[in-house]
């Protein structure tokens, strides 16, 4: 099932920015603990009463020195082709102006749905300069106060009714789905079309019928899979798709509705702070990883540059230690067969169950080997442990004292179970809990 997407458009200084932080709320910070990944955030998760729905800052959408209107012509645009829904915000403190009723003009044309928000209406007495908002020709105007917090239930119950109706995608369970990322140039575009171009791949002429169009499906030795946001890679040309922010947004996007992200790296420029930084998206969005050195057609290659290549990558991608690497060239196809077992082995051990008991012989076994250690002369005794979920593989285990769970040993009970039960290329989770 897809996400529903929020774009907020309006002109600068309406409250764009303010309003996506209270949505998101503490959502960001919780991102931004994961170490060496920052993020510029324009896209973001958000929750109204039972929906669970995609935000997009389009004012954070900034393309080099354009003038102002160039700038919200294209955030408008970004809104119009990302969004299912839009909420048009203007500033109730200054009644409508010129840049508004652009923005309206091009949200007229669109056929998406729109709610007009007016914000800083901070207190009940301002409620009356909504009416004049009337005249923009979106309906009602829903007051709303970034400052304190005000209105928003009410724009949210109003934005949630024009969400799509979820329509289960038309792709059976074992289809695997995965995308490429990585920045500009490192070969994704290059990449798909060896792909698709390989011999006995065969891909399915069903664009149109499924909900995405921008998917490709394909069968290669009798596995369905599927490539996601083939066009958003392909795209090319309009002003905002090169922007960086614009990108990274597509990439989340992407990365949120794959089972495997595959992240490239051009072996020819070697790796730059960017990658990191895309990388670490695909990590902590649970997804199963496989590393990807494109053009490696471009370096005299033995085992021995291989193997310092690998140095330097798991150098770079500590967190993504779990992660194999595949060195190929798109534009030759060197080395293009090694790919896809690879993404299928990585979706399998993403999506794979552990039997409880064999699980528990582990965890048994770990702690006899290495004792858990004492903090303040408490020491953390473990009861149980059990697989609760998959994709990624996440399991809880039932302790005496959570809190006695010392980072280090969770990592060593994590190579415990990689160990014993195969997860390359898949993050697993382990939570602590308390026996009751
Ligand atoms: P953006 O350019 O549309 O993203 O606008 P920002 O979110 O950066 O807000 C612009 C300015 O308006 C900031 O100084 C905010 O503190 C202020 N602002 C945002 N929401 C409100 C509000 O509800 N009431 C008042 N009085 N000021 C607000
Ligand atoms: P994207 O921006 O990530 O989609 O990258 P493209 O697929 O457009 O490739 C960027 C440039 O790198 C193009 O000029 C490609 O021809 C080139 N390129 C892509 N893959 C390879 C490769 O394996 N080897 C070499 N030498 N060049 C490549």
């Amino acid at each position: 099932m897809r996400k529903s997407v929020i774009a907020i458009v309006g002109r600068p200084n309406v409250g764009k920015s303010t309003i996506f932080n209270r949505l998101v709320g503490e959502r960001i910070s919780i991102v931004e603990d994961t170490p060496g990944v920052t993020r510029d955030r324009i896209y973001a998760e958000a929750e109204w009463l039972t929906s669970t729905f995609n935000i997009i800052d389009t004012g954070g959408i900034e393309i080099g020195d354009e003038p102002l209107l160039v700038q919200m012509r294209a955030q408008a645009q970004v809104a119009i082709d990302e969004a299912d829904v839009i909420v048009f915000m203007v500033n109730g403190r200054d009644g409508i102006t010129g840049a508004d009723e652009e923005v309206a003009k091009l949200l007229f044309k669109s056929n998406k749905p729109v709610v007009l928000a007016v914000n800083k209406v901070d207190n009940p007495e301002m409620r009356e300069n909504i009416y004049e908002f009337y005249s923009l020709g979106f309906g009602e105007p829903f007051p709303i106060s970034g400052t304190h917090g005000l209105g928003l239930g009410d724009l949210l119950d109003e934005v949630v009714k024009h969400f799509p109706e979820q329509i289960q995608e038309e792709i059976d369970d074992d289809t695997i789905r995965f995308s490429l990322i990585g920045r500009p140039n490192v070969g994704k575009s290059s990449l798909v079309n060896s792909l698709l171009g390989q011999e006995r791949v065969i891909v399915s002429d069903i664009a149109g019928t499924t909900r995405d169009a921008v998917d490709t499906p394909f069968t290669k030795d009798g596995r369905d899979y599927v490539i996601i946001d083939t066009a958003g890679m392909r795209k090319r040309g309009k002003v905002y798709e090169s922007t960086e922010k614009y990108s990274i947004m597509r990439a989340l996007k992407a990365i949120e509705r794959s089972d495997v992200v595959l992240t490239l790296i051009d072996a020819d420029t070697g790796i730059q702070e960017q990658d990191k930084k895309i990388a670490g998206y695909a990590h902590e969005a649970g997804k199963a990883v496989v590393i990807v050195v494109n053009k490696w057609d471009t370096l005299d290659t033995d085992e021995k540059t291989m193997k310092e290549f690998e140095d330097k990558v798991r150098d770079n991608f500590r967190f993504l230690d779990y992660a194999p690497i595949v060195y190929l060239s798109a534009k030759t196809k060197k080395r293009i067969h090694t790919l896809l077992p690879r993404v299928l082995e990585v979706s399998e051990n993403h999506a794979k169950r552990v039997q409880t008991n064999l699980l528990n012989e582990v965890i048994m076994d770990a702690l006899a080997m290495n004792p858990s250690p004492s903090i303040k002369g408490q020491k953390l005794k473990i009861f149980y442990a059990a697989q609760v979920s998959v994709k990624p593989p996440s399991f809880v285990v039932f302790v005496n004292e959570p809190e006695l769970m010392h980072f280090t040993y969770e990592r060593f009970l994590e190579n415990r179970i990689r160990e014993a039960f195969g997860f390359e290329g898949t993050p697993i989770k382990i939570f602590a809990r308390k026996r009751s």
